[in-house]
């Protein structure tokens, strides 16, 4: 089994000293929280205050905030290099890089030939993931832990679905969350899930709920990103968009058509039922643009003219 290297461990602690200042168990005071925005928010914070694993974070403007330089992908007790490699890939395609093995059961799982092929163009993240010799050690510098699980317990933290979690990870700038995903066969031990503030469940079949463990990552990952972007995201700029229609042109437009409508026989001036309102309607919804108006203003003179 490959352990940190020495700088490895140094860059790890210098990152995250930058971060956060750990806090003992006796002295702990855990820093007021944000207004939790709903109930359910408020009992799943319940937990951070018991939870062994707590920190007391800088102000975050201090910090990089944005969620994609926030959020920990922690795999724990992973059998197969190749979902190593494969959780790398679904880290990076959505623009994480955060990833601690938390004793893995395969040798060199950062550089043996599966991982490194399953990680395609992914290797960065497989070359900086850092390897914790329990959970604990994997979670410094985290102050909220989500278990990733198929399985629902008879006690459990609250359970959430990955849109909830990613949602309220990505609205409290100050939370450094981890997300720990189980080992292929036997998933997470019961005392780590009992630890953290919430339980992820990805809905499924209910007859068959247990994905593959990069498949998972990379459900929590996309939620994540779509999260993170936020109001950010947009559909601007990509392909061509013209200059929207004025009222004024499309009253212009409808009146035109019309006519020609009348004109060819299509429409009957004296009983023209609801051809106009549908007409309309449909074009309402199609955000016209002036070229567009332009276009159909030459149809109707076009039809028109073949009239005359
Ligand atoms: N047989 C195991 C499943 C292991 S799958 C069990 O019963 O728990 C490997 C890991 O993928 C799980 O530990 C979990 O982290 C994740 N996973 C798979 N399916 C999931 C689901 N439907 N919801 C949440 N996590 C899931």
């Amino acid at each position: 089994m490959l352990t940190p290297t020495t700088q490895q461990w140094m860059k790890a602690r210098a990152v995250n000293d930058q971060i956060a200042i750990r806090m003992t168990k006796s002295k702990a005071v855990p820093k007021p929280l944000k207004s939790p925005p709903d109930h359910q928010t408020r009992t799943a914070f319940q937990p951070l205050v018991t939870a062994r694993w707590r920190y007391f974070t800088m102000n975050p403007t201090e910090t990089d905030i944005s969620l994609f330089k926030r959020l920990r992908f922690v795999l724990v007790e992973t059998s197969r290099a190749g979902n190593v490699g494969s959780v790398a890939r679904a880290m990076k395609t959505m623009g994480f890089s955060d990833l601690v093995l938390v004793t893995p059961r395969c040798d060199h799982p950062l550089t043996d030939p599966e991982a490194v092929a399953f990680a395609s163009g992914a290797i960065d993240v497989l070359e900086g993931a850092r390897i914790a010799g329990s959970i604990g050690e994997a979670l410094e510098g985290c102050n909220f832990a989500a278990a990733v699980s198929a399985r629902l317990r008879e006690f459990s933290p609250p359970v959430w679905t990955p849109r909830q979690f990613s949602g309220h990870a990505a609205a409290m700038a100050d939370l450094r969350p981890a997300i720990i995903f189980g080992n292929e066969r036997v998933g997470l031990p019961n005392e780590i899930v009992l630890d953290c503030n919430v339980l992820i469940n990805i809905p499924a079949n209910p007859s068959y709920s247990s994905l593959n463990l990069s498949q998972a990552a990379q459900v929590l990952a996309y939620e994540c990103r779509l999260a993170a972007e936020g109001e950010n995201r947009t559909q601007e700029g990509v392909g061509f968009q013209g200059e929207a229609a004025s009222v004024a042109q499309i009253e212009g437009m409808y009146a035109h058509l019309e006519e020609a409508l009348v004109a060819i026989g299509f429409l009957n001036a004296d009983n023209p039922k609801k051809l106009m309102p549908r007409l309309k309607r449909l074009f309402a919804r199609t955000q016209l643009e002036t070229e567009e108006v332009n276009i159909l203003r030459g149809i109707a003179r076009q039809m028109m003219r073949s009239k005359h």
